[in-house]
């Protein structure tokens, strides 16, 4: 990590998410500790399945944040942030939800087909088209940018790792080119970043989502914004990746990283 001075996280998960194991504050402490500029706490919120208890979810982590923005102020840069899932499935929603508080960055990202489970739980994929699924889930992110009110574009290949991980199968992204084009092109038309999601880095795929010659062919096709997230579940994992992320945004061209402020692109070169 050491080769990099400006290092940020944009992709993190306190224990208001369903799946997160650490507070708030308790972050912000592991991120001095690694040295952190700026971190982004962007829990979850299945738009898809929110109810009572996920608003309560979103005013409780909005203002922890809040509280740890105050707390943390000159050592550590700390966003408000959401990952909304499945926004396009509810959209009146999705605009409540984000008119409620005054996010930093919001994510966008899409965890599960309409009616179906989030392919995390999906246990075993050789029953199933492979090949149709993934067309549908990449569908599914241009119905998402089509609507477009986010920052981040949460990982693009986010089946590939339980693909690999349940079965083995390791998805060529070439086989969905011209949808994967179009969401790369919707995305940067749009000024929303693209993410590079670390946290496959720490599973069996072993790699980013996406890979450098996705992020390339987003710069060749006008892409101005990309961001890096570690997408933490744990303090331990913060920033883990994030090094290897900005490399392959640099290689790819980007001389910079964005934040958001208010929802507000900030670069931050990569230096
Ligand atoms: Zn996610
Ligand atoms: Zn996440």
């Amino acid at each position: 990590m050491d080769m990099y001075k400006n290092i940020i996280d944009m992709h993190t998960h306190t224990d208001n998410s369903f799946d997160g194991h650490h507070s708030t504050v308790y972050m912000c402490e592991a991120a001095c500790n690694k040295g952190l500029r700026a971190i982004a706490f962007t829990d979850h919120c299945e738009v898809d399945a929110f109810d009572a208890s996920g608003e309560r979810n979103v005013r409780q982590a909005f203002f922890e944040i809040a509280k740890a923005k105050s707390a943390f102020m000159g050592k550590l840069l700390v966003l408000n942030g959401i990952e909304l899932g499945q926004p396009a499935y509810d959209i009146e929603t999705a605009e409540k939800i984000l008119a409620s508080q005054k996010f930093d960055i919001v994510i966008g990202s899409v965890h599960n087909l309409r009616n179906q489970q989030d392919f995390y739980y999906i246990e075993d994929f050789s029953q199933i088209d492979v090949k149709s699924k993934l067309s549908e889930y990449f569908d599914e992110l241009l119905t998402m940018l089509e609507w477009g009110n986010f920052d981040i574009l949460a990982h693009l290949t986010y089946p590939f790792r339980y693909l690999y991980s349940r079965n083995n199968i390791l998805v060529d992204i070439n086989e969905y080119k011209p949808q994967v084009d179009e969401i790369l092109r919707l995305t940067a038309e749009k000024d929303i970043a693209l993410e590079i999601n670390a946290a496959g880095l720490r599973q069996p795929i072993n790699r980013l989502s996406p890979e450098l010659e996705t992020v390339k062919r987003f710069k060749e096709l006008g892409g101005k914004l990309v961001s890096v997230g570690s997408d933490a579940h744990y303090a331990q994992h913060i920033a883990v990746g994030i090094k290897d992320a900005m490399s392959v945004a640099k290689e790819a061209g980007f001389d910079c990283v964005t934040l958001f402020q208010k929802r507000q692109p900030v670069e931050i070169p990569i230096e």
